[in-house]
């Protein structure tokens, strides 16, 4: 049984300010040791529960945020580019988790929320319905036929997860109480938490569904500026002068024509 893991940094145990998951600052330097333990105590669970093979993605930033050296030797790592695929082998793996997640862009009260760039994206829609990074995933999973199993970060991303995937596992490893402030938990007791939910999802995975999204996938983006809407042309429909909507086949597909 191969689990695969997307790794983000907003959500990981210990962070909560911009400056920790920004490369290049002093906090950060200290936040990587935050995400590497959390990856390590994930990577246990998912052993402990069953899994096999285990394959992690770094997911944050450009991904070379882990600290290789002291990554569990079990597992393999997928850092940097994966030419465009996001989660590259996910057809062959019998679930996904999304550790270190946040809550989409313009939650109330959630730690470091935002829709994959706080700078350049307002809001997304996909098929109508507001979306955040766990439906992407999710859904990019799920045209494979996999599930999401566990999810971990503050309580926000948690509620997120849970009212759009049935039986996900959600790991609460900290509270939000503002965009960079929330109630942590010690770093024992998060890894407890993220150790045993990861070892539950797996045990669960085979009863727990792929998040299906409705085709073709339509995906409406709202920017933050004026002026870099793209032209209108086939499957690109302009809404308005920060809005624009993209069609495709598949969830990844659809991403892909807005980045
Ligand atoms: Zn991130």
């Amino acid at each position: 049984m191969r689990i695969f893991i997307l790794v983000d940094m907003e959500g990981i145990s210990g962070i909560c300010r911009s400056t920790q998951v920004t490369p290049g600052t002093a906090d950060y330097a200290a936040a990587r040791t935050f995400l590497t333990r959390d990856v390590n105590a994930c990577v246990q669970g998912c052993f402990e529960g069953g899994a096999t093979e285990v394959v992690v993605r770094d997911a944050h930033w450009a991904g070379f945020n882990l600290l290789w050296d002291d990554l569990d030797p079990r597992a393999r790592y997928v850092q940097g580019r994966s030419l465009r695929e996001r989660i590259p082998g996910i057809a062959d793996c019998s679930g996904l988790i999304l550790l270190g997640y946040h809550a989409m862009a313009g939650t109330a009260a959630a730690i470091l929320e935002h829709t994959m760039s706080s700078a350049q994206w307002q809001n997304l829609w996909m098929n109508g319905k507001k979306a955040g990074e766990v439906a992407l995933d999710a859904g990019m999973a799920g045209d494979r036929g996999v599930p999401t199993i566990m999810v971990s970060g503050d309580d926000k991303l948690c509620r997120e997860a849970r009212a759009l995937l049935p039986g996900v596992v959600a790991v609460q490893v900290k509270e939000g109480l503002d965009v960079e402030g929330g109630i942590l938990l010690t770093a024992d007791e998060a890894h407890r938490r993220i150790r045993n939910g990861a070892a539950r999802a797996v045990r669960k995975c085979r009863a727990i569904k792929p998040h299906k999204v409705r085709k073709p996938v339509t995906l409406r983006l709202e920017l933050v500026s004026r002026g870099v809407v793209p032209v209108a042309r086939e499957n690109i429909k302009v809404i308005d002068g920060r809005t624009f909507e993209v069609k495709a086949r598949t969830v990844e597909e659809a991403l892909n024509m807005l980045l």
